[in-house]
């Protein structure tokens, strides 16, 4: 397991990167919910979502070990944070899309000079691909969640908010594979082991839930939620064991709930937000914690969507 010291080395590696977001408030949020609410806005982040924290991390690693070029499978936020900092570090990234990917999220990696590779329609078709055309041709594959450099860079996010929150009680954290919550959890914990770290999974993609009450890996079928980054099937190995020693609980949101927040956040509070970058601030929203009078940060993890259909993501009234 990675610890405290990892990920302050990776925060020394990319700092030059990455932004340090802003916290952001309302007054509204707090009211609706009882608790005074901080919203750590990696939406605001470069290339739209806290990925390119343990992308760099990992891709700058690679750079200085040899590697002739990087490969990804994600035609999603990671796909484009790999395609961003290889482009910034002058080393080739070949990304490995599905057939059937959004063709604004293809035209993203491409701005950032990533080659697209389109195989299969699934990941455990991608995945292989990705990897194998690393091993081939001397390149290094960046996995998006289940590795160490790319946990530590992800739990970066951790480290800020304990400087940005004094006096934080519960840090919530959505959860798709877990590399987020995992560095998030080690960092809080180390620094403050009474502030609760809690993740949020919609219900529609609950294998983190699942696999906690069994005590083991539970992988669930293909889901359709529309919190997109967190489709994952199942946690990863790496991830799960620290989930299960230092995150507190995982609360779950509905889609409408997760709709409802996203909407709340462009409307009143003015930021463009994605629906994995939403489900935190549903769950502090809709009363998922039982608690009044807290501190709570809530990680806005990401702010890529197209445009096109922002139309069909949000209800017609809160
Ligand atoms: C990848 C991603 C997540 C989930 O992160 P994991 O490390 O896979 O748990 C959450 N939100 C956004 C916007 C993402 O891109």
């Amino acid at each position: 397991m990675i610890t405290i010291t990892d990920i302050r080395q990776a925060h020394e590696n990319i700092s030059a990167v990455i932004h340090n977001t802003p916290v952001i408030t309302s007054k509204q949020l707090d009211e609706m919910s009882g608790n005074q609410v901080f919203l750590k806005s990696e939406h605001l982040q470069k290339t739209g979502s806290f990925k390119i924290r343990g992308a760099t991390n990992k891709v700058k690693a690679a750079v200085t070990s040899g590697a002739a070029f990087i490969t990804a499978a994600s035609s999603g936020n990671h796909g484009q944070a790999v395609a961003y900092i290889a482009n910034q570090l002058g080393i080739k990234a070949r990304i490995v899309v599905p057939e059937d990917a959004a063709a604004s999220k293809v035209s993203a990696i491409k701005a950032y000079n990533g080659e697209i590779e389109y195989c299969g329609r699934t990941s455990a078709e991608r995945l292989p691909r990705a990897k194998e055309l690393a091993e081939k041709h001397g390149g290094v594959f960046i996995p998006p969640y289940d590795d160490p450099l790319v946990i530590a860079g992800q739990g970066t996010v951790g480290l800020e908010i304990m400087e940005q929150v004094k006096g934080a009680d519960i840090v919530l954290v959505p959860v798709g594979g877990g590399g987020l919550i995992s560095g998030i959890a080690t960092a809080v914990k180390a620094i403050n082991p009474a502030v609760k770290v809690i993740g949020i999974e919609p219900e529609l993609a609950d294998d983190t839930y699942r696999s906690l009450q069994a005590g083991k890996l539970i992988a669930i079928g293909p889901t359709e939620t529309i919190a997109d980054g967190l489709r994952s099937s199942q946690p990863g190995d790496l991830t799960f064991p620290v989930i299960q020693k230092y995150v507190d609980d995982l609360v779950l949101v509905s889609e409408s709930e997760i709709r409802q927040a996203q909407q709340f956040i462009m409307e009143r509070m003015k930021q463009v937000v994605e629906p994995s970058g939403a489900v935190t601030t549903a769950a502090v929203m809709h009363h998922k914690l039982h608690v009044k009078h807290k501190r709570i940060v809530c990680v806005v993890s990401g702010g890529n969507i197209d445009l096109s259909q922002l139309a069909n993501l949000l209800p017609l009234s809160v």
